[in-house]
């Protein structure tokens, strides 16, 4: 019996659908939470922005001082979203795709980024690289904002996914599926 490769689709989005989604959502909500502690260092602790490097970023600044890494980080999250969309059945997979599309721009950004940085060519003659709404919005805010927006439509994604209604078990293939023992019918709110 031929073994299926770890990247094929049915492998992530069929049978290890679970465990990827849990090793993945994991990864995210430690991202997040790291844009989540540097916003409470500025706003809670009162930190100066350069000194507010979430909590890897103060033993290891260079974190969070290359672009590369950033934008090495928005590509895994956005491959992530695409590998895992084959699970998804009904409105779960329109909140994943949803959450794609908006990582899809978030990523767009941190590769502008990474651009400025490494042609060392700033865009609209600021000092430093900045994201395109960096123009209306500081950096860590807008990067909390990105992560949390995508974030929020992937948590709603992965609880209907968990909760599926009968009819939407019945379409479900990945490994997240109930048990096919007759399901109730669903519950009438
Ligand atoms: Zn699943």
């Amino acid at each position: 019996m031929a073994s299926r490769g770890f990247l094929d689709s049915r492998t992530l989005g069929e049978t290890h659908h679970r465990l990827a989604l849990n090793v993945f959502m994991v990864i995210v909500l430690a991202h997040w939470a790291e844009h989540i502690v540097q916003a409470v260092q500025i706003w809670g602790l009162g930190w100066q922005r350069p000194q507010a490097r979430g909590v890897l970023g103060v033993p290891f600044p260079w974190l969070i001082s290359s672009e590369w890494l950033h934008y090495g980080y928005a590509l895994v999250m956005l491959a992530g979203l695409w590998l895992l969309r084959g699970g998804f059945t009904g409105t779960s997979r329109r909140f994943w795709m949803l959450a794609f599309g908006i990582q899809l721009w978030h990523h767009v950004e941190h590769l502008l980024l990474l651009i400025q940085a490494q042609t060392g060519r700033p865009l609209f003659g600021q000092a430093v690289p900045v994201s395109l709404l960096q123009l209306v919005v500081p950096r860590v805010e807008l990067h909390l904002f990105y992560n949390t927006v995508v974030f929020v439509p992937m948590v709603i994604a992965v609880y209907l996914h968990l909760r599926p209604s009968a009819a939407e078990a019945a379409k479900m293939r990945c490994s997240c599926r109930p048990s096919m023992a007759p399901l109730p019918a669903p519950a009438t709110l």
